[in-house]
């Protein structure tokens, strides 16, 4: 019978569940403390950085250059 036996079975199964738990209960830890540094970062970088910091970059159609929007290409339209 290969040497296995019913408690032996049950010992295994026992260790088995027993760990799968234990992963558990650490995934479950891990991610509250996940979720709670990543709201803490989702506030120091929204402080950090304004909406007014981020600006659209437009395609010309001519060079292909990217450029601010609202403004003209600065390849296309040298300002100097
Ligand atoms: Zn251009």
């Amino acid at each position: 019978m290969l040497g296995f036996s019913l408690p032996k079975i049950l010992l295994l199964c026992f260790i088995i569940l027993f760990v799968w738990y234990g992963f558990k209960i650490i995934e479950k830890r891990t991610h509250i403390k996940k979720n709670k540094s990543s709201n803490k970062n989702n506030k120091s970088s929204a402080s950090k950085f304004k909406a007014d910091d981020v600006q659209d970059l437009e395609k010309c159609p001519v060079c292909s250059n990217y450029f601010l929007a609202g403004s003209k290409c600065s390849e296309c339209n040298p300002t100097k």
